[in-house]
Parts: C-alpha cells; structure tokens; sequence
C-alpha cells in the first residue's frame, strides 16, 4: 500500500489544507478543534474539562472519517460489488478515537494541535469510555474483523445491537465480584449517527393465516406485537484511511411511546408499560459468556437485530434490481455464532411469503448467502430453544422450521439414510427432556453453504463431535479459518515504543505487511536489538505498575518477570489451574527463600458472569491468595499476585505490553482459537499453554523452543471423561498438590472462613471435569522450565523476538483474506 494520506485521491484544490473540516496540517487541526468545542459542544476554553475537549477531538476526527465513508459508500454503490454483511450479537469495540487516529495516520499531527491549547491527548484517551457490546473473545473478534474489512476495501457491514448498558462494570469488594451497570452513552457518543429515518417495524406473536393464490396455499403473518428498530451508524475507517464502512447497530422504540388515553386517566406508569417492554431489548448485553441465557427476552434480541438487518439489506438490494433472485450474488451474510441463526428462517419468510417466491429457489438462494461461524464445542453452550416458547413469539417461522426440516429429512431418506440415531442427530428439532427443542447450531448448519471453525483442532474436533453426521453428508462445507486480531489496535496503538523499534529495524513497510516480522528473527541474538526492546517493555511495566498501584494499592518491581492471566473467568479456562501453582511456588519459595528464584508477578484480570457461583468463588480465591503471599515478608521481592478488576479492552491494551509470560492454560479441546494468545505473543510474552485452540497453530509458528507446552492433549483429555479415572488419585501421587488442596480446603488462605473453598476442593476431588489436578504437576515442571529461561536473559529475550517475529500470520487481515476468497467469494484490496 501507498504511504499517501487519506483524501488524496480527490484533488487537492477540492481540500486546502488549512480547511477545518478536512484539512489535516496542525493548524486545521487545532482550528478544528476549538470550532467543534464552541459550536458543538458549547463551551468556551476556559471552562472546558476534559470531556469536553475529548468530544470536540472526537468531532473533529470524525469529520475526517466521514469524507472517506461517502467516498466508499459511493464507490460501492456505483460499482455493484458484492457487500458482506456481518451479523453479530456481539461487538467488544472499546475506545475508537485512536483507532481513527492511527488509521487516519494524524495521532502526531493531533497531539501537536492539541498541545498548542495546553491540551494533553492522551488525557483526553483516557476520558473515553469503552463501547463493551460484548463479553469476551467472540465480540472482540467481531470487532477486529470491522477493522480488517475495512482495511482490505470489503464493502460490509457489520449488524447489531446498540445496547444501552454494555457488559457490566466490575467493582471487587473484600475480594468478591460486584457488578454495576455500564452505561457507556451518558455522556453521548461522538462517532455514532443516529437515523431516525431508518426504521424497520418487528413482529412478535400473532397468529398466521393461510389463503388460497392460484391453488397454492399462502401464508400471512399476524404479529399482536411490534417493535420499531431503529439504525445508529458508526463509521469503521481501515488502515490509512482508504476504505471506511458501517457498523449499523439496531435500538429498539416503541411503536406508539406513550398510550395517552391511560395517561389522561392518570395512570402514567400503565401509559408507559409498553414502551418500556418494547425497549427493554435493547437495554443490556445478555451477561453470559459460555452458556446460553434461557430467556425470552434473548430470543427477542436474537430476532429483533436479524429481522431488522435483512430487511435493511433486502431494502437495499431492491433499491437497485428489480427483485431478489441476484440476492446471493449481491450479499453475502455472516453469522458470527448461532446467535443470529434464526436469520435463515426470517429470510426464507421474506424470500417465500413476502416476495411469492418458490420454496426451492429461495431455500437455494438462502443457503448460497448465509455462512455460519462456529465459536464453541462445549455442550452447555449449545443453543436451543424450547418449541412451545418460538411457536409463541415466532409462528411463522416454527412452521418453516419443521418444513426446513422435514424436507431436509425427506431427502436423506430418498439419498438412502436410514439410521435412526444420524436422523436424530441431524434433525433440527430435539426431542426428549420431555420438551422438543430448536437446536440452532444444526438450523445454522443446514442453512449455510460454509460453516467454520476458528482455529485448526477445533475445526477437526466440529468434524469429530457436534457435526459429525452432518459433516459426513455434507463433507465440503465446513471449513476451518484460524482468527485473528487486528495489528493496528493490538501493535501499533497499544504499544508504540515496540512498533517505533520494529519500523526502525524492519522499515515502515511492516506497519502494512506483517509477514515483514519474519526478518526479525534474523536479529533474535543481536544484544543492542535485546537491550532496546526490554528497556521499551519495561518502561510498559513501570505504566502498568503505576496503574497495578493505583487501582489496588500493590507495589510491584517492573523487573520482575509479569506472569499475565486476562480473560473470562472460567472454569475450562482454569485460572484455578494458575492459582493452584501459584500457591505451590509460594510454599516451595517459604521452604528454601534463599534458593535464586525467578521474581515474579503474578496478574489476574477477567470478570465472571453474574451468575457463574464457581468463576465468582475464583475471582475470591484470588484476592484472598494474593493478600496471603503480598503480606508475608519471606516472598518479598520474588512472588507478587495481583487481581486487576474490570479487564474490559482499554485495560487489555495496557496490560498486554507490559507481559512477560502469557498464561493460555485451558483444558485441551475446550478454548475454541482464543485471541488473548495472539495479542501477547505479538507483543513479545512468551506462552504457556495447552496443545489448545490456537495455541497448536503459535507453537507450529514460534517453534518449540520458543513456548512452554504442557498438559494432556485433547485426545487424552476426551479419554480420561470417558474412563473417568478419580482425581482422588491423581492427588494423591502428588505430594505438593496434595499439600496446596488440603491448604486450600482447610482454610489457611480464608482465615475469616476457614469453609470458603471446602465444597470448592471437594468438587476438584470428586469430579475435576477440567482435568486441573491431571494437569498440575505438568504445569508446575513447566513453570519452572520457565524460571531457568528467565535466569538467562539473553535466551529469553532471544524467545521473545522469535515470538515477535513469527505470529505475522495471526494478523486478522490475513483471516478476513480466507473469508473473502472462500465463503463470501469477494475481492479484497491488493496490497500496494
Ligand atoms: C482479546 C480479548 C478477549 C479474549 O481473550 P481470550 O484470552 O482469547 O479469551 C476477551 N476480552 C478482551 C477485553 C479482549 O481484549
């Protein structure tokens, strides 16, 4: 790609330079600025807090972005390219304004214009807030590929929920998770557009009635509910400014706000209690991450943004042809998870009822435009929905649902299959708990010409495990595309010292083309390329600990090595695992504190769902280990713990830079790619891992030598639950394990409730369905493998670079490329 700035493709007379709403020299800026601050704002300097020069910077950014966003929109609409549009219930963005920054290439140019008026840009950073529409790696994978799309010149759109309360805020008190709502718009959004005038109208309930249309029976949907969506635009600007695309998230208003006659009569809460059901469902995330909500009010999430994005897109297509039956060739959607599935059904409804089409040709055209995108294997978190609660809320469709799959069956049974348990399996409908079931994921399947996973074993393991039937009759469709995480947000934003050193050695091309990393591993032993890059990362420690001190009041020495454990607390992902070596270290380090130990940090960060007693209990358990080990004076210097509260992604972009070692210690088979593991490597941290998701492909990447692997592998995992061979055992051969359970269970770590972690304990002893305790001494001789690299610096660092170097391929620019080429068949743009 070009170096050129963005715009300049139009000519320059049609853009001076000193124009304040698109010039980009430092005195435009800075005019910019101030005109935003008195005009739309409101204020004038000398009363401007930090807010407010965030939102005028913010404005005046985004001026610059929508010049590129009207150019796209227009070179995409004249061309008749295909566009993509990405369905997710999930967005995890986090702040935007240094992402435009960057991608506009005008943070030093800002931060000079900003600097003239007394001004501090990075102040101003820290005042956003984080848009979290998501919980964990499934929404921050959504919101990298925004990025990655735009990037490559995809025309797309991503589709949404506008939730007014995003995930939770996570405040620990003595030690325990507390959760207060985020409400990330109350001070307004700077980069959103709201338009009222686009607004769909969404049907719940009701009934359906059948006529007669040339002897053929016709269906009509009655809904006794409606629900308006209404669209607010965000604006995603790629990489140099050359492509910008939308990000239409759906609120939810009521048909009629208010019923004034019950007002007139004085009964002012009754007036408002549709409205208030209306637009409960955009209020808040679902807060669950791992398990599916159970709720009506999920499902009405679920059909409320598909129903509104395909009559969005459908509108937009018959803006241009005369009638649908292009419609593939002209869009390609995207189910990020089941979440969205219940689309195919709403498409078929629009292709069969609305536009009188026949069922063949729309089940043809509907397959051919949906891909759908696994995220997980664990049984728990499979979706289903009970059949009384869809022919409820969704009439129509559960029609089309059992006529989806009684001719899905049909044809089976003409090609020749017969046994009973495949036909069980591949069918839509579940029976049995004495209640029949939706199964989403086979409805998504069955609807899609792609299906695929996210990293290599866990596309085999769909091959093995939920879709092994299907995959047997269909044996092309499901295709595997390793996830990725965007280099501009991850790299270039979040750790500048480490990117200013890369562009020094490698040239500025790496900031375009990633593969250019590989010639840094020709530098992995130069000793001056060794010293600049730990002087960076431990300037990043001494930030983090700055804000490590601030936010618990825990000291920690930015020369010890930080051992980094950041994502959703769960139990498949084993945070207890780490706690329970931690507490091992900590008793060998008490026993012999005059052997040469590795220092340590020990960081947590990560937040339980609501409603998750065990992920909440963890969270405890390490606030109660870390104040035991910071108060004992025989560890001082050599082992610290720390738990971070409310990890979100601007916590993320602090942390990530300053790690050492990378925790990805999940049960094999369990963690679908994983992405954290990504984002560390990247930044030089070193991992130790299980042979799980993503963490297989890294160690293909790195080489051995240059990530700690420990643990059973999936194969052995699967074997050990079908043996179910006892922990108790397993304890027991083990000495330090079993003194770090008994330490544990008895209480020496909760003093003030020597019974907090008995039934804890019990239920490692007594089932350990995650295999912590098979894991555990693995794991320890790992960590100290991890120890003895430490003590020799220049071997470490040797490991770090070769890190650095080799995940170029973990870039989401790369993934969104397979997606392109293979399942939406769109082009991308080359590189220049
Ligand atoms: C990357 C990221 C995740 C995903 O982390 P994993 O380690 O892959 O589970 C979750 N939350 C935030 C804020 C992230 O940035």
């Amino acid at each position: 790609m070009t170096t050129q700035q963005p715009g300049a493709a139009l000519p320059a007379a049609a853009q001076p330079d000193d124009d304040l709403r698109t010039g980009n020299s430092v005195e435009a800026l800075r005019g910019a600025v101030m005109a935003k601050l008195a005009y739309a704002v409101g204020k004038v300097q000398a009363d401007a807090s930090d807010r407010d020069w965030f939102l005028a910077t913010a404005l005046a950014v985004r001026d610059r972005v929508v010049q590129g966003w009207q150019r796209s929109y227009h070179t995409t609409n004249t061309g008749g390219t295909k566009r993509v549009y990405y369905m997710s219930l999930e967005f995890l963005i986090g702040r935007l304004m240094f992402d435009a920054l960057t991608n506009l290439g005008l943070t030093d140019t800002m931060r000079e214009a900003l600097s003239g008026l007394g001004v501090d840009l990075d102040k101003l950073r820290e005042v956003e807030p984080d848009a979290a529409l998501g919980n964990g790696g499934l929404g921050r994978l959504a919101a990298c590929f925004m990025e990655s799309m735009a990037t490559l010149a995809v025309p797309a759109y991503g589709y949404g929920i506008r939730y007014e309360n995003g995930l939770f805020r996570q405040v620990v008190k003595d030690g325990w998770q507390q959760e207060y709502p985020e409400n990330w718009l109350s001070f307004g959004n700077p980069w959103e557009f709201a338009r009222p005038e686009i607004a769909y109208d969404i049907g719940f309930g009701g009934h359906v009635e059948t006529h007669q249309v040339d002897g053929a029976p016709r269906y009509e949907w009655f809904p006794s509910e409606t629900v308006e969506a209404v669209a607010y635009d965000t604006p995603v600007v790629g990489w140099r400014g050359h492509h910008v695309n939308t990000l239409r998230l759906w609120s939810a208003r009521a048909g009629d706000p208010l019923r004034l006659d019950a007002f007139n009569e004085g009964d002012h809460v009754g007036a408002m209690a549709d409205r208030v059901k209306a637009e409960a469902i955009s209020k808040v995330l679902y807060p669950s991450d791992a398990t599916p909500a159970g709720q009506e009010l999920r499902l009405r999430q679920e059909y409320f943004f598909a129903a509104a994005s395909l009559q969005d897109l459908v509108r937009r297509h018959l803006k241009k042809y005369p009638d649908l039956s292009n419609l593939a060739d002209q869009a390609a959607i995207q189910l990020n998870d089941t979440h969205p599935a219940i689309a195919v059904v709403e498409l078929m409804r629009l292709l069969v009822d609305l536009h009188g089409m026949a069922w063949d040709d729309a089940w043809r055209i509907t397959q051919a435009t949906f891909g759908y995108t696994n995220h997980t294997l664990l049984p728990e978190a499979l979706e289903t929905w009970p059949v009384p609660l869809m022919e409820r809320m969704l009439p129509r469709h559960m029609q089309i649902i059992y006529l989806v799959n009684a001719l899905h069956l049909d044809k089976l049974r003409a090609e020749g299959h017969s046994d009973v348990d495949v036909m069980r399996s591949v069918s839509i409908i579940a029976e049995g708990w004495g209640q029949q079931r939706v199964k989403m994921g086979t409805l998504a399947f069955i609807g899609s010409h792609r299906i695929n996973g996210v990293s290599a074993l866990h596309t085999d393991l769909m091959r093995q495990t939920v879709f092994r039937d299907l995959n047997a009759i269909y044996p092309d469709r499901i295709n595997n595309k390793t996830n990725g995480i965007t280099f501009r947000r991850w790299l270039m934003e979040a750790n500048p010292a480490l990117t200013a050193i890369l562009v020094d050695v490698l040239g500025k091309a790496v900031l375009d083309d990633p593969s250019h990393l590989e010639k840094l591993a020709q530098h992995a032993g130069d000793p001056a390329l060794q010293a600049r890059l730990k002087a960076a990362k431990r300037d990043n420690k001494a930030t983090l600990g700055g804000i490590i001190a601030a936010r618990t009041g825990i000291q920690v020495d930015p020369d010890a090595m930080f051992d980094i454990q950041i994502k959703r607390i769960h139990e498949y992902k084993r945070q207890h695992l780490n706690l329970l070596e931690t507490i091992a270290l900590y008793n060998a380090i008490r026993a012999e504190p005059w052997r040469d130990w590795a220092p340590r940090v020990k960081v947590f960060a990560g937040k339980a769902a609501a409603s998750y007693h065990t992920a909440k209990l963890i969270i405890k358990l390490a606030n109660d280990v870390a104040r035991v080990v910071n108060d004992d004076p025989t560890v001082r210097g050599k082992l610290k713990v720390v738990f971070l509260p409310n990890y979100n992604v601007s916590l993320a972009e602090r942390i990530i830079p300053a790690a050492d070692l990378s925790e990805q210690i999940s049960t094999a088979g369990m963690e679908a790619s994983g992405t954290g593991n990504m984002k560390l490597a990247l930044n030089g941290a070193l991992t130790i891992g299980t042979l799980d998701g993503a963490n297989v492909e890294i160690k293909e990447r790195v080489g051995d030598d240059n990530i700690f692997i420990f643990g059973l592998t999936a194969e052995e995992v699967a074997a050990r639950h079908r043996s179910g061979l006892s922990a108790r055992e397993t304890i027991a051969n083990s000495p330090r394990l079993a003194e770090v359970m008994e330490a544990v269970s008895s209480g020496v770590f909760s003093p003030d409730d020597t019974d907090r972690y008995r039934d804890f304990a019990n239920a490692l002893r007594d089932h350990d369905h995650f295999l912590v305790t098979a894991d555990f001494d693995d794991y320890y001789a790992a960590q100290r493998r991890v120890d003895a690299l430490w003590r020799d610096q220049a071997a470490w660092w040797r490991a770090s670079i070769m890190n650095t170097a080799r995940v170029g391929w973990f870039s989401s620019d790369r993934t969104i490329g397979e997606y392109a080429r293979d399942i939406w068949d769109v082009p991308v743009r080359a590189a220049e």
